[in-house]
């Protein structure tokens, strides 16, 4: 019998345990030491490198690569360290094909980049099995701050704070600290539980402590935290989910994708995992193509992602396009959800209305197609959920739905300062989020040094 195939509804145990591991094993191999010095030469050192332009967090990208060609990788991991904290974590996850690898002039000249987040994957990854650490923490400032949420920006935040010699308490709402980088990235890319030892990492610095299980608006406020500590960082994330929308949608069945990433990226035992044999979902982001592929991974039979504009609108690049059509996954454009087909109370099937453009909008046709499914993933975006900032006191500004913040990280609220998907303007990058949290702690370390 083929793996995968003839286990009816949702079940577990679709594969076999060499199946499973092959499924999830590291997307993309670390480069060894001969492989990084090939691909280090290809590399032109251009004097105003397009490539460092392009990332967020401006890493000297020829630098680091010149230093890898020479020989020197913990030279190398230095230079991405300094700018990037999570530099091994962004090696894994950064959409390169649109930010660095995108503008590298080998791209545009022979369609071929330098593989520059493999380069540096190479070379924080023989910095951090070292545990080689790079900064001192500065004279202790006496000074104390507070950030809530133990993501990327969270965590770049707390780090440059604690380099400036503040004392640093990170109050993470989770068990585990590492926000998405721990719950959310699909597990392909961050194997051997790197989230972790990316976290162990970043506080080996000292002077930050992390306490977990502690949630703002929950266990305390925002007023108890500006009272108690000389700045604030919030990095919340993104915890709310949208909705479908659609009759039926709280059938048996329909689940929200982030919940499912989250509960793959938690399992022991990936074969105790249930999924569906025919699997719809419902989005164009990298949750959706994330939920799609790792449902695939698991064994489902069937994967079809709708998305309801054309495929040039997906927020998924287009590796990641490529990626799941690659896995199997078939991908439908132009379809919006209408109705969750139940039997029982269980999902049996989605109809999906075919949609167009009418002028500048976007509408439905009237004309719609049945797909059988007995999962359907929910990756229609998360919302910036504000309940945890109620009984703050004075409420903090807020725009299009998200925290607002100065060119710094400064919200309209004195000593509290925001960064990552929590704030409005961001593009929703893992990097991006450290970018964020590293200026922003910049902007605190100004201000609470009377600069
Ligand atoms: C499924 C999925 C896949 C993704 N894949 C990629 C990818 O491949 N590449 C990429 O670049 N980006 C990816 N992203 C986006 C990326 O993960 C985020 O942009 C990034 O994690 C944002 O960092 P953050 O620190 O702002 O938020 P988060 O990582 O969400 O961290 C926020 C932290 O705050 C905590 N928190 C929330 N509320 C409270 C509270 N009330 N009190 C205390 N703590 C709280 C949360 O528990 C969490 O630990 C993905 C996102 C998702 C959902
Ligand atoms: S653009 Fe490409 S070739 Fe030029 S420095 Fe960057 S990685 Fe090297």
């Amino acid at each position: 019998m083929a793996e995968g195939l003839f286990k009816e509804g949702i079940a577990a145990a679709r594969l076999s345990p060499e199946k499973y591991a092959d499924n999830f094993s590291d997307l993309h191999p670390p480069l060894d030491h001969h492989e990084a010095l090939v691909e280090s030469d290809r590399c032109y050192f251009c004097y105003d490198a397009p490539c460092m332009q392009a990332c967020p967090t401006s890493i000297d990208i020829p630098l680091f690569i010149r230093q890898i060609s020479t020989g020197n990788p913990i030279g190398s991991a230095k230079t991405i360290f300094d700018q990037n904290i999570l530099g091994g974590m962004c090696a894994r996850v950064c959409p390169t094909e649109t930010l660095c690898e995108e503008v590298c002039v080998r791209e545009v000249a022979e369609g071929k980049p330098v593989q520059i987040g493999r380069l540096q994957r190479y070379a924080t990854d023989v910095a951090m099995a070292q545990n080689k650490q790079f900064y001192e923490r500065a004279n202790n400032t006496g000074k104390k701050v507070a950030v809530v949420g133990a993501g990327p920006a969270g965590l770049a935040a707390a780090h440059r704070l604690a380099r400036y010699g503040h004392e640093v308490t990170v109050l993470e709402a989770r068990e585990k600290s590492g926000g998405l980088n721990e719950y959310g990235i699909a597990a392909y890319k961050s194997t051997d539980n790197f989230a972790q030892a990316e976290v162990d990492y970043v506080t080996a610095i000292g002077g930050i402590s992390i306490v977990n299980g502690k949630a703002l608006g929950r266990d305390y406020a925002l007023s108890d935290l500006t009272a108690s500590y000389d700045a604030v960082f919030l990095g919340l994330g993104l915890t709310g989910v949208n909705a479908l929308r659609a009759e039926g949608e709280e059938s048996d069945g329909v689940e929200n994708a982030v919940e499912f990433i989250a509960e793959l990226r938690q399992a022991r035992d990936l074969s105790a995992l249930e999924v569906g044999r025919r699997v719809v979902v419902i989005g164009g982001g990298m949750t959706a193509i994330d939920a799609a592929v790792q449902s695939k991974l698991l064994g489902a039979e069937e994967v079809t992602i709708c998305y309801r504009r054309g495929k040039e609108h997906m927020n998924a690049s287009e590796f990641e396009q490529d990626l799941a059509t690659s896995k199997g996954v078939t991908i439908r454009h132009w379809m919006q959800p209408k109705m969750v087909v139940a039997e029982n109370g269980r999902v049996a099937g989605i109809e999906l209305e075919y949609t167009a453009m009418a002028g500048e909008k976007l509408a439905g046709t009237g004309k719609t197609l049945r797909l059988e499914a007995d999962q359907v993933f929910k990756a229609i975006g998360q919302s910036f959920d504000p309940a945890s900032l109620n009984g703050s006191g004075a409420s903090i500004a807020m725009e299009a739905g998200r925290i607002k913040v100065d060119a710094e990280g400064r919200t309209s609220l004195p000593k509290v300062w925001a960064g990552g998907d929590c704030i409005f303007g961001g593009d929703d990058l893992t990097v991006s989020g450290v970018a964020q949290g590293r200026d922003a702690a910049e902007s605190i370390h100004l201000a609470l040094m009377g600069g």
